[in-house]
């Protein structure tokens, strides 16, 4: 089986604003020991829940920490069968008014690049753009024409919504006329931007992307997380009222489920990343959400690595257990077969 990861991350310390997350974390990301420092205070003191957390979070500064792409990558692949493919889904922080991260997105687009050239067939670059931001469709552009990039991430939470006029006029067209595929974060996880988390949530959710959708109905387009760990959470723990259906609509995963299942969207796929990879009480619910054919044939493996570093399990034990626990005809329609069709390649 050739298994393909549809949502990785390489990028690095270097591409995130200084002052991401705030301001008082700066000494913690100049002197990373600092933070092993604590968990082994915490540990001293019995406090195991904190020393753990802090050494998990150790270990995701670690990863992000590392001088290159290709060093992230490096820890990537080793978690990965010989032959596995890796969508890379880079990411642009400097419209969140933190300030100017050291390195910036043309620098980061060329690195992946080199990347991808290092590694032909294994890594497949996407571009990213901020679409608020000067020149974001003359550097997706240059992606797509010059770099031989594959797609297009996006990340609306930084506080753009998904039909923003850019996007809908320059660089949605561009793509669909290359057949290239889009990802876009989704869930109420991850980075929030210069917006309230109510604003972020709003153009988050799935069918904040139904316009774009519609519009261009031959663009794949991948809503990445299944709807995002907290609304997993939400549907299984609360619950959701079966006879108001309008009540279920704020959920994301109930939202998604219904829009792929629905028909109406043909053009809309969800990948499985970071949401799975965190809680084991979700994979029962993705065995049976896969009974529904038209789910079946849009859910696609991804992991987002290296995010997961700040779960206990490694990238390799958590991918096994879905392996296990989804059965290997299902899993090589959502990790071989159907990232086959996103991409465009059958
Ligand atoms: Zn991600």
């Amino acid at each position: 089986m050739r298994i393909t990861n549809c949502h990785t991350h390489t990028f690095t310390a270097a591409h995130i604003p200084q002052h991401y997350p705030h301001w008082a974390l700066l000494p913690f990301k100049r002197a990373p020991g600092l933070l092993r420092a604590l968990a082994l205070l915490a540990r001293v003191l019995g406090q195991e829940g904190a020393a753990a957390a802090l050494r998990r979070l150790h270990r995701f500064q670690q990863e992000a920490g590392q001088p290159r792409q290709a060093d992230i990558f490096a820890r990537l692949i080793a978690q990965y069968p010989h032959g596995s493919r890796f969508v890379v889904l880079p990411m642009q922080m400097a419209g969140m008014g933190q300030g100017a991260p050291h390195v910036d997105l043309v620098a980061q687009h060329d690195e992946l690049a080199a990347l991808a050239r290092a590694w032909p067939g294994l890594v497949i670059p996407f571009a990213t753009c901020d679409p608020r931001l000067p020149g974001a469709a003359a550097e997706v552009r240059r992606c797509v024409n010059d770099l031989g990039f594959r797609g297009l991430k996006l990340y609306p939470r930084l506080g753009f919504a998904p039909d923003h006029p850019v996007l809908m006029r320059e660089i949605y067209p561009l793509l669909d006329a290359r057949g290239l595929a889009v990802v876009s974060h989704c869930s109420r996880g991850g980075v929030t931007g210069n917006v309230s988390r109510a604003e972020a949530d709003c153009v988050s959710h799935p069918m904040a992307f139904a316009p774009v959708l519609r519009a261009f109905p031959h663009l794949q387009v991948n809503l990445a997380h299944m709807g995002g760990q907290s609304d997993w959470q939400a549907y299984i723990r609360d619950g959701i009222d079966p006879y108001h259906c309008e009540t279920s609509g704020g959920n994301f995963l109930m939202a998604l489920r219904r829009m792929i299942e629905g028909g109406e969207y043909p053009n809309l796929w969800t990948d499985l990343s970071y949401t799975l990879f965190q809680s084991e009480a979700f994979l029962p619910f993705l065995r049976l959400f896969l009974d529904h054919p038209k789910m079946r044939a849009r859910v696609l493996f991804g992991s987002d690595f290296y995010m997961t570093r700040q779960e206990a399990l490694s990238e390799r034990a958590v991918a096994v257990r879905l392996r296990a626990g989804l059965g290997e005809d299902l899993f090589r329609q959502i990790a071989e077969t159907n990232p086959e069709h996103w991409l465009g390649e059958r």
